[in-house]
């Protein structure tokens, strides 16, 4: 599962250094870089770096929200990077588990890790159609 963390942990009034996030959210120092790096706001770039308690908690209800964030068509979810991903088009094989299940085996476009999905097979027709629907780029590109 991925980790929460409680957006209203943090007093919007106030500033955190790194090491203060970390310390309040009980993670590594390079975990709240990572945040950085994915959005998290600054109040400028001089060190050590000063973060708005509100900004924090902004970036932390947007990253519970983008945990929670359902595939959508012609997505699997991906355990590595914990995220709904488009898979590669050419690694993406449907086999037939039992009379009534089946399962995509395919990898992630973005890390490459192999993803899974269970479907029923009644289904099969459409989830094709889905994950077709971006075969044409691909061919496009191959041709
Ligand atoms: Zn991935």
């Amino acid at each position: 599962m991925a980790k929460r963390y409680n957006p209203n942990k943090c007093k919007i009034n106030r500033n955190y250094s790194i090491s203060e996030i970390a310390l309040l959210y009980q993670v590594h120092k390079s975990t709240v870089k990572a945040w950085l790096k994915r959005g998290l706001i600054k109040i400028d770039s001089q060190r050590p770096y000063l973060i708005l308690g509100s900004d924090l908690r902004l970036f932390l209800k947007d990253l519970r929200g983008i945990n929670k964030r359902p595939c959508e068509l012609g997505e699997i979810f991906c355990m590595k990077c914990r995220s709904p991903r488009i898979p590669e088009q050419e690694s993406i094989t449907f086999e037939a588990e039992s009379s009534t299940y089946g399962r995509i085996k395919a990898r992630c476009e973005v890390c490459h890790s192999s993803m899974n999905r269970y479907f029923r097979l009644q289904e099969l027709s459409v989830l094709q159609r889905h994950f077709a629907v971006i075969l044409p780029l691909q061919q496009k590109r191959l041709g």
